[in-house]
């Protein structure tokens, strides 16, 4: 596997154009109705999960956490494809129960969860993933009114970092989970308390590249919770342990070498197994499985030149994709692959060169391709910025400069 390069994308080009779902792009955007649009590939979707299935433990449960991409109709595909949901809010409990996902395959983590959250959880019948001792009391009164007795993990601060990951979620001082040190006193509580113990939740981190790094802390996040299984109130059924399988997004990025952590992972499970013999396993991914099967189509509105730079301003920008643009956690912008998905190459005629993709928001900010190799796009050319699979339009300022919202299609 090779990065999709930005003149190679992983969707097919046929007769110069990008296809998605099988459609030629041009004729998806008249399917959609109008740009810009989001286009994910249930194709493509299926084909990670394929591919996870194949290399993974058998009995390593595979979630996805739905922020990465909460649209309705992929979450429904995926619900017949994953073991489980993680959500982060009462709106994503609401949209993952209107799948037939069995409830008690459906976890609620994130901090500061609101008490009415906590009563929707409980009423569910979900696992709620315990942030903090607050939580903890709340979830256990709020059950109680209910009549009911709430299954509760423990979300884990650990004494470790997933180390060269986009996003560090664990380790050191963290609004996520209780500290590790925390945790016997928590377990003990837990105890005197109407919820019913059900495991651990040990997330360390996002956006990893690095096999050697997700090995590291999955060998370190089973031995935790090894150590913190001694003060447990009852057997561990559940050990989350977490995710963090990154996308490539940029040049020079390289896919995760998902075989060297599946055979950490196989060979790990054994002893795994023999120690938490009545858990399930879980790992928790979000945008690996709907990352690269997502694709954010907008139309070149204006060709502008301004002293030597061209600029191809488009319908679509940062208020839909903000991640694209480079403000969504980059410390250093740079290119996600965009292509004239009508036009993947210059034709006879085209002036070929370099441009800019811009959108139509009035700041500097709204840049969704600096100086790449576009220049042979015209006005009514469909521009396509790939890997937009996942913190797409959830993720974008919508409502910034009050243009239509981006629509969202499966295919
Ligand atoms: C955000 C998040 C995920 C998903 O992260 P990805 O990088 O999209 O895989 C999974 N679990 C938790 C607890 C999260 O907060």
């Amino acid at each position: 596997m090779t990065q999709p390069a930005h003149a190679e994308p992983a969707f097919p080009v046929i007769d110069n154009q990008l296809r998605i779902g099988g459609l030629p792009l041009a004729r998806l955007a008249e399917r959609v109705g109008r740009t810009p649009f989001y286009a994910y590939d249930r194709a493509r979707i299926d084909a990670r999960v394929a591919e996870l299935r194949a290399s993974l433990p058998a009995d390593l449960h595979l979630h996805y956490a739905i922020k990465a991409n909460p649209m309705p109709a992929v979450v429904q595909h995926l619900a017949a494809r994953v073991d489980g949901f993680d959500v982060a809010s009462g709106g994503e409990l609401r949209t993952v129960l209107d799948t037939p996902m069995p409830v008690d395959r459906i976890s609620f983590a994130g901090p500061g969860k609101s008490e009415a959250e906590l009563r929707q959880a409980a009423a569910a019948g979900i696992v709620v993933n315990l942030e903090s001792e607050r939580e903890m009391e709340t979830l256990a009164r709020v059950g109680a009114e209910l009549g009911l007795r709430p299954r509760v993990a423990v979300r884990v601060n650990p004494d470790f970092e997933l180390k060269s990951s986009g996003m560090k979620m664990g380790g050191g001082p963290k609004q996520f989970g209780i500290d590790a040190e925390r945790v016997p006193a928590a377990l003990a509580r837990i105890r005197q308390l109407p919820l019913t113990f059900h495991g651990f939740h040990i997330f360390s981190g996002a956006q990893n590249l690095k096999a050697e790094a997700l090995i590291e802390a999955q060998t370190k996040t089973l031995e935790l919770a090894r150590r913190l299984a001694a003060d447990a109130p009852g057997p561990v059924r559940l050990l989350n342990l977490g995710g963090g399988f990154g996308i490539p997004y940029f040049p020079g990025d390289r896919p995760l070498d998902l075989a060297a952590v599946a055979a950490s992972l196989t060979a790990a499970m054994p002893a795994a197994r023999r120690d938490f013999p009545e858990a399930e396993f879980v790992l928790e991914l979000g945008r690996y499985l709907v990352g690269e099967a997502g694709v954010y189509v907008s139309r070149v509105i204006d060709r502008k030149e301004s002293r030597g730079q061209v600029f191809l301003v488009t319908d679509g920008g940062l208020h839909h994709h903000l991640s694209a643009s480079g403000n969504f956690g980059q410390v250093i912008r740079k290119n996600y692959p965009v292509l004239v998905g009508n036009r993947v190459v210059p034709e006879a005629g085209d002036e070929a060169g370099i441009a800019s993709v811009v959108g139509p928001l009035c700041t500097p900010l709204d840049l969704l391709a600096d100086r790449m190799e576009l220049g042979h796009a015209r006005v009514g050319d469909l521009i396509a910025v790939l890997q937009s699979g996942a913190y797409g339009p959830s993720a974008s300022p919508a409502a910034f400069l009050g243009h239509p919202p981006a629509l969202e299609v499966l295919v």
